[in-house]
């Protein structure tokens, strides 16, 4: 059972973020008719993928992969896609307020119920962990009865260990196909894990079942600290 909001705001650093564990809630959100913005901070233009043979080079990449993202989000239904134009690898390296300012604005424009990102210190890529620290300052700082909701994607080896099990399931069955070409429509990245994860759906490997069907979130517990 997906919960109905008031407005979803979605916050990564890159284009495919969105895709793995997200895209299958987006859709859901979109076909309840809720509204989502997904503000996208980079172009991923350092992503290694550059194929075999090379389908792309440092200058073209980020054309390609902005055509992917506008396509992913037509695969989930989500008409409004921020891109936030900062450069990929250097979200650590901005500045903290700079980062907290980028997420209060966009709050404050679309005044969210949710707040979907990456749980601080256990995304795994330093993008990630800065993008979420962003968001959780930003949030922090709102009145307590004015904050939105957080859910937040952790996978770390030692997720389990500091969180426990996520607290919100989302059953995203009925959107599996929306997801595939979601996560189909970022190729120059996806291609050839998507080879492998149709392979293994087809099988009716559990895990690969699971992970298309399913999407667990932990909520933000603003009595935690996360430094
Ligand atoms: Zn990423």
């Amino acid at each position: 059972m997906i919960k109905k909001e008031r407005h979803v705001l979605v916050i990564f650093p890159h284009p495919d973020d969105e895709a793995f564990g997200v895209s299958g809630t987006i859709s859901s959100y979109r076909d309840m008719g809720v509204p989502v913005t997904y503000a996208c901070l980079t172009l991923g233009e350092m992503g290694r993928n550059l194929g075999n043979p090379p389908f792309a080079n440092r200058e073209t990449l980020p054309q390609i992969r902005k055509e992917e993202l506008k396509n992913a989000c037509k695969a989930m239904g989500l008409d409004d896609l921020r891109m936030m134009g900062f450069r990929d690898k250097t979200i650590e390296f901005e500045d903290d307020e700079k980062m907290v300012k980028v997420v209060a604005d966009l709050i404050e424009e679309t005044n969210p119920s949710l707040v979907i990102s990456f749980y601080p210190g256990l995304a795994v890529h330093p993008d990630h962990d800065a993008t979420a620290r962003a968001v959780v300052r930003a949030i922090r700082r709102m009145p307590e009865m004015e904050r939105p909701a957080l859910y937040t994607l952790a996978f770390a080896n030692n997720t389990v260990e500091v969180l426990g099990e996520p607290d919100v399931i989302h059953d995203v069955t009925a959107k599996a196909d929306k997801k595939v070409a979601t996560l189909n429509a970022h190729a120059s990245q996806t291609v050839w894990m998507m080879k492998e994860m149709e392979k293994k759906l087809e099988e009716l490997d559990p895990d690969a079942l699971k992970w298309l069907n399913y999407e667990r979130f932990y909520t933000y517990r603003w009595d935690q600290d996360f430094e």
